[in-house]
């Protein structure tokens, strides 16, 4: 039986691509064909660019509560088709239902609705001289694009296409190929909720053509992109000549730093959620797991025998806690890892290979929590990103070289301090090259917080107003009086 097709979402239609190309999508948990979309092209974007320009005039002159109104709508539909979206984020990525369904659509709906309610308070400043008073503008910048990674499709969708429709700019958002499913069917509650023609526009189909056509297109006036630091550096160096407004939220090699005054089973709890949630594919996974050498004993011992009890499987099952991993290719590069380490003298503690999973899921992608020992922060393991289920564990001596060690990466995203002592947490948390510093928790998310990394875990900031703040540009009008 032919799969489902799946439309772009252009000038408030649901729409094939203009040469009709379609590209399919599969289940990475059983093989299986799940649906094809529209491989759009340079004209698609065209199209969709032009529906945006002629959208935004009228858009971005609406009150902001009424754009807000919108957004609230949109995300009480995305509340109502909630299990339907989660089952189909859950398919199209292999993570556990239980997980898309706590976390990646809930998630979606609060976007929306968070910048739906700041949009409303986004204010300018005010400088009074003896002789004149200075006031800023923020105007919205008109068609935008917003490209997303495959990981958490819906919930980074909306990340992005919320802060900017909420401030009067028209969105062209292209999720990845990987995972086409849940913006396909947000493009079907847009038109449920009758946003108007043109404010939002969804175009399937692959990075190279579909994304990198977006852009290049002259009429786009900023990029918010997340996404791998090989893919960012290209968009940069697409984007800088045309002195384009350019967001990068990139990779990251994270990590979990256990001191040994800290409280040990929370800790151990959420080193273990830090590597493998999600299959190890969140950019904010902690894969260097640094453990002071008094508790490093105890903690690896007690880490293995967990991540070994994890259990992988039907991401359908209740029981499962890690599903399948994105794709055959990622499998294979996560598996090329732990080969490497293994290579290189480093001891794989449980894991290692794919594993099959018997029946509905035989031709799935599956990786096992796997730790390795007994490499140095150096080697290739601990320098690249992998995004699976691969941690290392690293013991240290004292605080220098456990800092060398965790700012001795390329990235810079996010990094995860326990300790009981307070003093110490804050001088690392000055001291970690990283754009999110968490002291004796983990992902733990507040909206209004900035969120980004440094180094080559990207440029700028996402999160409350510093999203606003980009998709915005500002002006200082000064009146004499
Ligand atoms: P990619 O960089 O491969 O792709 C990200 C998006 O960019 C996809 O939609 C992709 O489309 C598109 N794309 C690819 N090439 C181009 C191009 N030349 N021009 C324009 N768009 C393009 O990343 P992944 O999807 O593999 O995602 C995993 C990466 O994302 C990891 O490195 C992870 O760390 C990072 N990430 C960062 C986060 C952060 O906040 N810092 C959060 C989540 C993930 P297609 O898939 O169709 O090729």
């Amino acid at each position: 039986m032919p799969v489902m097709r799946r439309r772009n979402y252009v000038g408030g239609d649901l729409v094939a691509a203009v040469d009709d190309d379609w590209m399919l999508s599969r289940e990475p948990a059983t093989g299986a064909e799940l649906c094809e979309v529209p491989a759009s092209n340079s004209r698609d974007v065209d199209a969709a660019v032009g529906s945006a320009c002629a959208a935004f005039p009228a858009w971005a002159n609406l009150a902001a509560a009424t754009r807000a109104a919108y957004l609230f709508r949109l995300a009480d539909l995305i509340d109502r088709d909630a299990e339907r979206l989660a089952r189909a984020e859950s398919d199209d990525t292999g993570k556990p239902l239980l997980l898309a369904r706590s976390l990646d659509i809930p998630r979606a709906a609060a976007n929306l609705r968070f910048f739906a309610s700041i949009s409303q308070g986004f204010h300018g400043e005010s400088y009074a001289m003896p002789d004149a008073l200075n006031y800023t503008l923020r105007s919205p910048l008109g068609a935008v694009a917003c490209i997303s990674p495959w990981n958490l499709p819906l919930y980074l969708l909306t990340w992005k296409i919320a802060p900017a429709l909420a401030v009067g700019n028209c969105v062209i958002a292209k999720p990845s190929e990987l995972t086409p499913l849940t913006a396909s069917l947000l493009g079907e509650l847009c038109v449920e909720a009758q946003l108007p023609p043109g404010v939002l526009n969804i175009i399937q189909g692959t990075g190279t053509q579909a994304g990198e056509a977006l852009v290049q297109h002259p009429k786009i006036k900023a990029v918010s992109f997340t996404g791998g630091t090989k893919t960012g550096t290209r968009i940069a160096g697409i984007t800088a000549p045309l002195l384009r407004k350019v967001s990068l939220e990139l990779g990251g090699k994270n990590p979990t730093i256990v001191f040994g005054d800290c409280e040990f089973e929370p800790t151990l709890e959420a080193s273990l959620q830090a590597a493998f949630r999600n299959q190890g594919q969140i950019c904010l996974c902690g894969s260097r797991i640094f453990v002071e050498r008094s508790l490093y004993p105890r903690f690896a011992e007690e880490f293995v025998a967990r991540a070994r009890r994890l259990i992988v499987g039907d991401p359908l099952e209740p029981k499962s806690d890690l599903g399948a991993v994105i794709s055959p290719a990622h499998l294979a590069k996560i598996a090329g890892f732990a080969e490497e380490a293994r290579d290189d003298g480093g001891r794989i503690e449980c894991g290692g290979a794919p594993i099959a999973i018997p029946g509905r899921c035989a031709g799935g992608s599956f990786f096992p929590p796997t730790v390795v020992t007994g490499m140095t922060y150096l080697c290739h393991l601990n320098q690249a990103e992998v995004f699976g289920p691969l941690v290392s564990l690293i013991p240290f001596d004292d605080e220098q070289e456990l800092l060398d060690a965790a700012n001795g990466t390329p990235y810079g995203l996010s990094a995860s301090v326990w300790t009981g002592d307070l003093k110490r947490a804050h001088r690392l948390a000055e001291r970690l090259e990283a754009g999110v510093v968490w002291v004796n928790c983990w992902m733990k998310r507040d909206l209004r917080t900035p969120f980004g990394g440094v180094k080559q875990s990207g440029i700028g900031r996402e999160g409350g107003e510093e999203t606003l703040r980009f998709f915005t540009e500002l002006k200082n009008v000064c009146v004499a009086t």
